[in-house]
């Protein structure tokens, strides 16, 4: 992933047809600099920037990002929605069941949808989507060594 010429946020916001505001561009920045943030952190970090926000025009923000194709979120079953800026690579993910860690795993086979059901159901399928439970290393470690 050479990034010879990675688009600032601006030209991002531009390019999807966005109007450019602070918020949206603080929260571009954050996402991109955050290992798959959730809102709230997105939400301290953005006031960190640019001063108040409300938690729903954070909301607003990430929904019209989202909606663009700026960011890509996903929701670990029972968790906080996380978002990421790394999109339409069809990548999947791994989650620590501890501490809620998640990193990215490339597409198990190498091109979307990396996965086919054994039914597709008549569906006419392009993405797969995989979340990996487990323990992240440092979960599994300290779990290890609370064992008598
Ligand atoms: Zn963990
Ligand atoms: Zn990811």
């Amino acid at each position: 992933m050479a990034a010879s010429q990675t688009p600032t946020p601006a030209q991002e916001l531009r390019g999807a047809g966005l109007r450019v505001t602070a918020a949206r561009v603080a929260l571009l920045e954050i996402v991109r600099a955050g290992d798959h943030p959730g809102v709230e952190a997105i939400a301290s970090g953005v006031r960190d920037r640019i001063g108040h926000i409300s938690l729903q025009a954070v909301y607003d923000a990430l929904h019209a990002l989202t909606g663009a194709g700026l960011l890509r979120r996903l929701e670990p079953a029972g968790g906080q929605p996380r978002f990421e800026r790394r999109v339409g690579d069809n990548h999947h993910h791994i989650v620590c069941r501890s501490c809620g860690a998640v990193a990215d795993v490339d597409c198990a086979v190498g091109e979307a949808p990396c996965l086919t059901p054994s039914d597709e159901h008549g569906f006419s399928i392009d993405e797969a989507e995989v979340i990996y439970w487990g323990l992240c290393p440092d979960c599994s470690t300290a779990r290890s060594s609370w064992a008598p």
